[in-house]
C-alpha cells in the first residue's frame, strides 16, 4: 500500500493538516496495512473542524471501499463498505422504496463517518441517531484482525459516536427505512419569532422538521426565520434547484453584516405570507448545501467555525439568550438552523440528547472566536453539549463535562489501541484518551 502526502482539511477550512494518506480499495489491503502500520481513519472531511485530521501522521482514507455488497429487499437490510457515501445509498435505493433511516445535512458523509459521529438528521425527534439503525460492525483493529460486533457488544457503544477510535470501520449492515419514493412533499412557513418557533416544533408531527433562522433579527423578530416540515412521496416535483459552484475563494465582503441582513430579509421573504407546500427531488431537501459545489469558500480564504449545541428542552429560555447574543454580534452567517431533537443516541459519546439544537456558522475572525468561547461556556452552563463533528475551538474540560460517559469510552478506546496510533488532531487537542 503506497502512502501519498496531501494537504487536507475539515469542512470549515481554518484547520488544516499535511500528512500521509492511504487510500486502500478492498479489505485485504486494509487489514494488511492496520497489522502493518496502523492508522486513524477519515471518510470525506465533512467534519468541520479537526475530527478528520492527522497532522504531521498517517490517515486512512476510506473513499475508495465504496461497494454496495449485499441488499434485502423484503426487510431493507443492506450491507455497505465503510467509504459509500449517504447520498449515493439514498439515490440507489429511494426509487426501490428505501432510504437510509438517518440522513445528515450532506449527502456526502459517508457510512464509517455517520456512524463514527452518531450523526442526526431531520428526522431525529422520531427515528434517533444513525447508530440506532446500525445492526452490525465488521471493525478492523490496530492489529489488523477483523471483527463483527452487534449492539449487544459493549464495544458497539464505544464505536459508535467513537470518533474512530477503537479501530476502522470497514463495513455495516444498515436497516433501511421505508419511504413512499424519491420525492419530498414539503411545507414551508414562516415563523415570526422564537417562541413561535417552538410551539411549531412541539406541536409538528412531521417526518422530517427543520428550521432555518434568520440569526440577525433582534427584538420582538429574534427567531425568526422558516421551518419546513416533509414526507416522503411519489410523482412529479414542482421545484427543483439546479446545481451551482463557488469557482474561487470569495472576498472578505461577501459575508459582511449588511449583506447578511439583506439576504436574510430576502430569503425569510422567499416563503408567502400563508406558506406554501412544494415538491421536491429528496436530495434537495436532505442535502440542500450539496448543490453549491464548494460553498465553503464562500468564507474566504480563512474559512469559518461551525458552533452547534444541543440544550435540554427546559433549557429553551438560555438557547434563546444565546441566538441574542449571536443577533447582538453582527457576526452570524446566512447558516443557522434550529431543530428540535428527541432522545435518541447510539453510543457512549453521542451528540444528541431530548431538547434543541442550533447550529450556526461564523466566519473564523478574532471577534468570532471569542463569542465561539461565550456560546460555549453558556451551553456548558444550561447542561448541554457542544457537537465533536462541528468543533474546532472548545476546551477539553468542558467537553467533560458535557458528556458523561467520556470516563467510560476513553477506557474502552484505550483498551482497543493502547497506543494510540489511531488518535487524531481532535483527540489530541481535546485531550480526549486521557481518563
Ligand atoms: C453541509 C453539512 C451538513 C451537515 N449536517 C449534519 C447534520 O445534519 N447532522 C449531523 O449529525 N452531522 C452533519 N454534518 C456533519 C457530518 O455528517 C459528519 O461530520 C460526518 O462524520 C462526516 O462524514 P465523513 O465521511 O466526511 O467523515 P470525516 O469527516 O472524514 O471523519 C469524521 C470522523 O469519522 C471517523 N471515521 C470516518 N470514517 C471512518 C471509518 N471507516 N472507521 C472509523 N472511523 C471513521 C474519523 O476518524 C473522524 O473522527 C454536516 C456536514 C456538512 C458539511
Amino acid at each position: 500500500m503506497r502512502w501519498k502526502t496531501a494537504n487536507y482539511a475539515g469542512w470549515g477550512r481554518a484547520l488544516r493538516a499535511t500528512g500521509q494518506l492511504a487510500r486502500p480499495e478492498r479489505l485485504s489491503t486494509l487489514t494488511a496495512l492496520m497489522a502493518d502500520e496502523p492508522a486513524p481513519a477519515i471518510g470525506n472531511c465533512r467534519s468541520y473542524g479537526d475530527a478528520c485530521l492527522n497532522h504531521g501522521r498517517q490517515a486512512v482514507q476510506m473513499l475508495r471501499m465504496d461497494r454496495i455488497a449485499a441488499f434485502d429487499p423484503t426487510t431493507g437490510i443492506a450491507t455497505v463498505e465503510a467509504g459509500v457515501q449517504l447520498g449515493e445509498l439514498a439515490r440507489v435505493f429511494a426509487p426501490r422504496g428505501w432510504l437510509p433511516a438517518v440522513m445528515p445535512g450532506t449527502g456526502f458523509a459517508t457510512v464509517g463517518g455517520a456512524i463514527a459521529h452518531d450523526v442526526h438528521g431531520k428526522n431525529h425527534h422520531v427515528a434517533g441517531s444513525f447508530g440506532q439503525h446500525v445492526r452490525a460492525i465488521t471493525l478492523i483493529g490496530i492489529d489488523g484482525t477483523s471483527r463483527r460486533i452487534t449492539p449487544d457488544d459493549p464495544l458497539f457503544a464505544a464505536t459508535v459516536g467513537g470518533l474512530g477510535q477503537t479501530g476502522i470501520i470497514a463495513s455495516a449492515e444498515l436497516q433501511l427505512l421505508k419511504c413512499k419514493g424519491d420525492v419530498i412533499v414539503v411545507t414551508e412557513r414562516r415563523i415570526a419569532g422564537w417562541d413561535d418557533f417552538l410551539a411549531h416544533f412541539d406541536a409538528s408531527d412531521a417526518s422530517y422538521s427543520v428550521g432555518w433562522i434568520d440569526a440577525t433579527a433582534q427584538g420582538d423578530s429574534l427567531g425568526r426565520g422558516i421551518l419546513e416540515e416533509a414526507e416522503t412521496g411519489s410523482g412529479l416535483v414542482t421545484q427543483k434547484g439546479g446545481a451551482k459552484a463557488v469557482p474561487f475563494d470569495a472576498p472578505g465582503f461577501a459575508l459582511s453584516p449588511a449583506v447578511v441582513r439583506l439576504f436574510n430579509a430576502a430569503y425569510f421573504r422567499r416563503v408567502p405570507d400563508k406558506g406554501r407546500t412544494v415538491v421536491k427531488p429528496i436530495q434537495d431537501f436532505f442535502f440542500p448545501l450539496d448543490r453549491i459545489r464548494d460553498w465553503n469558500r464562500l468564507y474566504g480564504k480563512e474559512g469559518f467555525h461551525q458552533f452547534q449545541c444541543v440544550v435540554p428542552v427546559a433549557q429553551a429560555p438560555a438557547l434563546r439568550a444565546m441566538l441574542g447574543r449571536i443577533a447582538k454580534s453582527g457576526l452570524a452567517s446566512p447558516l443557522a438552523v434550529l431543530k428540535r431533537m428527541g432522545p435518541g443516541r447510539a453510543g457512549l459519546m453521542s451528540f444528541p440528547m431530548e431538547g434543541y439544537t442550533l447550529a450556526i456558522d461564523f466566519p473564523n475572525r478574532a471577534k468570532a472566536t471569542r463569542l465561539i468561547g461565550e456560546l460555549e461556556a453558556d451551553t456548558l452552563a444550561a447542561g448541554g453539549r457542544i457537537y465533536l463533528a462541528k468543533d474546532s475551538l472548545a476546551k477539553g474540560s468542558s467537553l467533560r463535562a458535557m458528556y458523561p460517559e467520556h470516563a467510560t469510552w476513553a477506557a474502552a478506546a484505550n483498551a482497543a489501541d493502547p497506543d494510540g496510533v489511531l488518535a487524531t488532531d481532535l483527540i489530541r487537542r481535546l485531550d480526549l484518551r486521557t481518563i
